[in-house]
């Protein structure tokens, strides 16, 4: 919602009943599309109120107010049947069916598009190093399984709303070792943790009150924070920030975290994107079992598709001011304003070769792509090029109002001949910008 205007007006007329209109597909200069918003505190609920079977320990369940968005939704409008939630059909068998939610307006689940339930929606399952199925009868049994395993120090693969993370327990100096010798590229760098709750938190970091507002905001990005004298003795290994005196902390996100601590503990777990090195991170099954398959012991993976893939955000707080590091999940689709008018349709960037982040531009808003990653590989150059088209898309952007292309002047990045191939394609000129020229134009 990016503005709300009250008029009153004078009316006879009696209204009985509140009717959401189908959306009809149009245009502006904005997306109607949010980001993905955490599990809200009312489905918290639901996932731990044995009453309500189900949702009960249904690690999908989400609301209109919460949920995946941006990594499931195909096209615009907003709708399920342009999400990948169409693979599951809203059950209708009974009084309490997920079509009868759907249609009632005084259910928070009223015209909600992402949800789904235990009986109709996506499912997790256990698997092995070698892809077979793990045999198990129920979620409270994967549950059990997994927390047994990581607690027993093994190192889990697990999907969830953006991609897939390696998990493992972050007090246990022996599996980051472990974890450090197969991620042969992270010898030294300093691994993200996700921690049950706040009050844990409290032991390991310091934070301020703008801190705590990010950490437990819809968003839950990653926030770099100080860590406490002390923490090392017994809660985190040394290991997981090795040398420094600062540590990327988050909270959980999504139903299958708060499950998983529910049966591992209050522990801290290391929660690290499951990828190798300059390879993004996998979003199908089938790339998860063939890039992890030397990094973890076990697999949760569920069968809901990914449409984008999204890494955890991560940011610093200076001067109480937030320094976007990573800018993915909770922020992308989001725009930029520019601080200026510009009657420009639409223009593209392609970015520069590490750590690239792709843009499209449409007037004066700037809706730049989720964080791509170094384009030194194929598949990180094919994950730009889907997420730069996914936003020319969802703002139904076409091929002719594209006016330029911008891009680094580098010759030799992978991200200026593709430039170069866009503008020759759309009969437009491209402008090189001196990579710290564009640095400088960015602060100003
Ligand atoms: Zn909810
Ligand atoms: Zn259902």
């Amino acid at each position: 919602v990016e503005s709300i205007s009250v008029k009153k007006i004078e009316t006879v007329e009696e209204f009985k009943d509140l009717k959401i209109q189908k959306s009809e597909k149009g245009r502006g200069i904005s997306l109607t599309l949010p980001p993905d918003i955490a599990i809200c505190e009312e489905c918290l609920k639901d996932l731990r109120y044995k009453n309500k079977k189900k949702y009960y320990m249904y690690p999908f369940v989400a609301c209109a107010v919460c949920g995946p968005r941006y990594t499931t939704v195909n096209a615009l409008p907003y709708d399920r049947e342009r999400s990948t939630m169409i693979e599951f059909p809203l059950c209708n068998e009974d009084k309490t069916s997920c079509v009868k939610e759907y249609k009632d307006f005084n259910n928070r689940r009223f015209h909600a598009q992402t949800f789904a339930c235990a009986v109709c929606g996506p499912q997790y399952q256990l698997y092995d190093r070698s892809k077979n199925i793990i045999e198990t009868n129920s979620i409270k049994e994967i549950l059990e399984i997994t927390a047994r395993r990581i607690n027993s120090g093994e190192i889990a693969a697990v999907k969830g709303m953006g991609g897939v993370h390696l998990i493992c327990l972050a007090e246990d100096d022996k599996v980051l070792e472990e974890l450090r010798n197969r991620k042969k590229e992270r010898k030294y760098k300093p691994f993200a943790i996700m921690t049950p709750k706040l009050a844990i938190l409290e032991n390991l970091v310091i934070f301020s009150e703008k801190e705590r507002e990010l950490l437990t905001s819809f968003r839950r990005p990653i926030v770099i924070l100080g860590k406490k004298k002390g923490s090392n003795d017994g809660i985190l290994s040394n290991q997981v920030a090795p040398g420094l005196s600062s540590i990327g902390v988050m909270l959980p996100y999504a139903g299958i975290h708060y499950l998983l601590f529910d049966f591992i503990g209050q522990k801290s777990l290391i929660y690290t994107s499951g990828n190798v090195s300059n390879l993004p991170m996998g979003i199908r099954n089938e790339m998860i079992f063939e890039q992890l398959k030397g990094l973890a012991d076990f697999f949760l993976l569920h069968n809901r598709t990914i449409f984008q893939r999204c890494d955890d955000s991560v940011l610093r707080v200076h001067n109480d001011k937030v320094k976007l590091i990573r800018r993915s999940r909770g922020y992308v689709p989001e725009y930029l304003p520019l601080p200026f008018e510009v009657e420009i349709s639409g223009a593209l960037a392609t970015g520069p070769e590490l750590n690239v982040t792709g843009a499209v531009l449409r007037r004066n808003r700037v809706f730049p792509t989720q964080h791509i990653g170094h384009i030194k590989s194929l598949e990180t150059f094919n994950f730009l090029k889907n997420a730069l088209f996914n936003i020319k898309n969802l703002l139904q952007i076409e091929d002719k109002e594209i006016e330029f292309i911008a891009c680094d002047l580098h010759p030799s990045f992978y991200t200026t001949t593709y430039a170069k191939e866009l503008a020759e394609k759309y009969g437009i000129n491209y402008f090189p910008i001196q990579h710290h020229f564009a640095h400088v134009l960015g602060l100003m």
